[in-house]
């Protein structure tokens, strides 16, 4: 068996053996989950909570087509945002017994059939792809006479994104970029003026950049007949995961690939909506049904991924967004046995708290739990340094970013290299001992990896290949060392890279879809989860929040969210944890430091959730009134509504601190925020 990519160590490896029949595949499901896989043609989706079995069921439809013959392998596309999620249908699928489907992300997909079709609707071979966009964003920076830094390169880079996956050109931009509030590093017209030159800079050299790459594959589809009947006629089952984060480019091409036929299938979870700063759009999702009437729409309730009391946390985290009007409430019911509480932790500075981390990993992983069950979380890649250090002093290996980019890590290509001219050069014996020969010849040793970090990493992508040699083996006796570097060469094709075993850190973004027994949220402190760029816009914050919502649904079993209350040890203790631990998490020393922490604290649980939507009711309409909040209603007035729960404008006028004039301004909309929270 394939060896599972990461963060599905365990479906990988102990699942049991592959369904051999069309019953067998459907066996494996709950009856709605059943419902959803037997429909193998037109439309269906699939709208549900994390952890309840979506991608289960898609590669289990994807079998059961394939099983019942009415796939042909070949012609099932599946789609998915991220490389390890696209890694991860790929790991299922081939424990499911199916090959020869294909399943990437929107960009890999894209690329490989415009590689193709380049001659035909270029006019040439494939363009270059825009390596460094910053510096062509720069020099369209520059013609238009701004001045910039980074930081607001970076931003401009970022609106012309959102620009594109959101279809807008410049001439659009302006008005768009006001309708949707977007907070722009420039005057809109002068982003709009970059945005321009920027793409005239790319026409001018020929290149394209990943945005292009999605666009001109929609065009060529839907301006080209012959290419359209060929892609049309090589895909004909469309399947995307992750649905709640399509934006409208890539649902253009969605729609390019379909051709107005309706065979697709959508899973997705509107909480875990987590990109939708970048362009993406729920509405895609929760209006599918409307979109196509005879949709098979499945809803999912069990959580079958996590203990009752991760899920519990999760259903707690996730209720005190306010309510989207319109949106089915999504409460996950939890399947598993009882496990143990999810534990909080706030530590005196970062490298304590990177310390704590490593040892509760180092303590897992001597107690028999596989490193690569473990997961580390964090919001911005910059936090990982400290746990990469914290690990390596407890002697627990790590894996950083993932498997993506495996093959591309240049001591995976020199050992490659160095395996192919082997295997051209001799005649060789067993394939383990012999991989394990040429990898020593680059200074690989078993079972003691090196001091430092590169040493390190080289040391574990080695020890990967040689893992990986050891699994083929078992599974297919006769390999050998040609055979090895072919396999080799069909994965880096495939991007599918091997495990690697360690703990995986990775960003909460990149965690989307996966799994881990034990999962470590760590640095939840305001300002960095909600980010400091969101503070001030109530729609980017409820984001964070769902981030937070996806970071815990990781876990199986063993869940610890933390915080430290400075930076740097003996710094000042001055940090506030994440205000989602408010009512969430027990008290701690740094929550008695803000008015409002402090009334939430001493709150029960109900209510306690009911002040935070209040308070998230009062930042918003603070904001659209351009007023200070503590103008809308003071705390201890949120305090008292959250306490007593009026249900009537009388009632509410009883209560300290609104008078007649708050009452006309926010009574009717206290009064809703009341009646929403259950
Ligand atoms: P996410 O929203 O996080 O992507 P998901 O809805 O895609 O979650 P899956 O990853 O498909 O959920 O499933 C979560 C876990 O529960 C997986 O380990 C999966 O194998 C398991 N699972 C799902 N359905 C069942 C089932 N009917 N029986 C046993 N295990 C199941
Ligand atoms: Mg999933």
């Amino acid at each position: 068996m394939v060896v599972g990519e990461l963060g599905s160590g365990r479906a990988g490896s102990t699942e049991s053996p592959p369904p051999d029949s069309a019953a067998a595949v459907l066996a494996g499901l709950d009856e709605q989950q059943r419902t959803a896989a037997a429909a193998v043609t037109g439309p269906v989706c699939i709208l549900a909570g994390a952890g309840t079995g979506k991608t289960r069921t898609i590669t289990h439809r994807i079998a059961y087509g394939v099983h019942t013959g009415v796939y042909t392998p070949e012609q099932v596309l599946a789609v998915t945002f991220t490389a390890r999620a696209a890694g991860e249908l790929r790991g299922r699928l081939s424990a499911l017994g199916v090959g020869g489907v294909q399943a990437r992300t929107f960009h890999a997909a894209a690329m490989r059939q415009l590689r193709y079709f380049a001659p035909r609707v270029l006019g040439g071979p494939m363009p270059e792809l825009v390596e460094n966009k910053l510096r062509v964003v720069a020099g369209a920076a520059t013609r238009n006479r701004l001045t910039t830094d980074r930081a607001s390169l970076r931003d401009l880079a970022s609106e012309i994104e959102w620009a594109k996956t959101t279809l807008a050109t410049p001439e659009d931009y302006p008005a768009r970029a006001k309708a949707a509030a977007r907070e722009t590093p420039f005057e809109p017209a002068a982003v709009a003026a970059v945005y321009a030159s920027y793409e005239q800079a790319k026409s001018r050299d020929g290149s394209l950049d990943f945005e292009d790459l999605l666009l001109v594959t929609a065009y060529a589809l839907e301006e080209h007949r012959d290419v359209a009947r060929e892609v049309r006629g090589q895909y004909r089952h469309f399947v995307v995961d992750e649905y709640q984060d399509v934006n409208p480019l890539q649902q253009r091409l969605l729609d390019a690939w379909l051709g107005g036929r309706a065979e697709l299938c959508v899973v997705g979870d509107p909480n875990q909506t987590i990109y939708s700063f970048t362009g993406a759009d729920p509405d895609h999702l929760l209006g599918f049904a409307d979109r196509y009437p005879d949709a098979e729409v499945v809803k999912l309730e069990r959580d079958y991924r996590s203990t009752p009391e991760v899920v519990g946390l999760a259903n707690r985290i996730i209720g005190m967004a306010p309510r989207r009007r319109g949106l089915p409430g999504l409460r996950l019911l939890g399947q598993r046995a009882g496990g143990p509480e999810p534990r909080f932790l706030e530590h005196p500075d970062e490298p304590t708290e990177a310390a704590a981390v490593a040892a509760a990993c180092r303590a897992l992983v001597d107690g028999g739990l596989p490193a690569a069950e473990i997961a580390v979380l964090f919001r911005i890649n910059a936090q990982s340094q400290v746990y990469e250090s914290a690990l390596a002093d407890a002697g627990v290996p790590y894996v950083l970013k993932g498997g993506e980019r495996f093959f591309e890590r240049p001591e995976v290509r020199e050992a490659v290299l160095l395996l192919r001219g082997a295997a051209a050069g001799r005649d060789d014996g067993a394939l383990v001992p012999t991989v394990r020969d040429v990898l020593a010849s680059v200074g690989w040793v078993e079972h003691r990896p090196p001091p430092g970090g590169a040493a390190r990493d080289r040391w574990q992508s080695l020890s990967a290949l040689v893992d990986l040699a050891v699994d083929l083996v078992a599974e297919q006796p006769t390999l050998d060392l040609a055979g090895f570097v072919t396999h080799l060469a069909e994965r880096a094709n495939a991007q599918h890279a091997p495990t690697v075993q360690g703990v995986t850190l990775a960003s909460m973004h990149a965690a989307k879809g996966l799994e881990w027994d034990a999962v470590f949220v760590v640095g939840l402190v305001d300002g960095v989860l909600p980010i400091a760029q969101s503070l001030n816009r109530p729609d980017a914050v409820e984001e964070e929040r769902r981030l937070l919502y996806v970071a815990v649904t990781r876990a199986r079993e063993q869940l610890t969210l933390s915080w430290s209350l400075s930076r740097q040890p003996g710094g000042r203790r001055s940090r506030p944890r994440s205000r989602f631990l408010t009512g969430i998490a027990p008290e701690s020393t740094a929550a008695r430091r803000t008015p409002a922490a402090r009334a939430a604290v001493v709150l029960d649980g109900a209510a306690g959730q009911l002040f935070e939507a209040l308070r998230s009711w009062r930042t918003e309409a603070a904001t659209a009134a351009s007023v200070p909040a503590y103008v809308v209603l003071g705390d201890a007035t949120l305090q008292a509504i959250a306490e007593t729960r009026p249900r009537t404008l009388t009632e509410l006028a009883a209560l300290p601190g609104i008078g007649a004039r708050k009452l006309a301004a926010y009574g009717e909309d206290v009064l809703a925020t009341v009646a929403a929270d259950t």
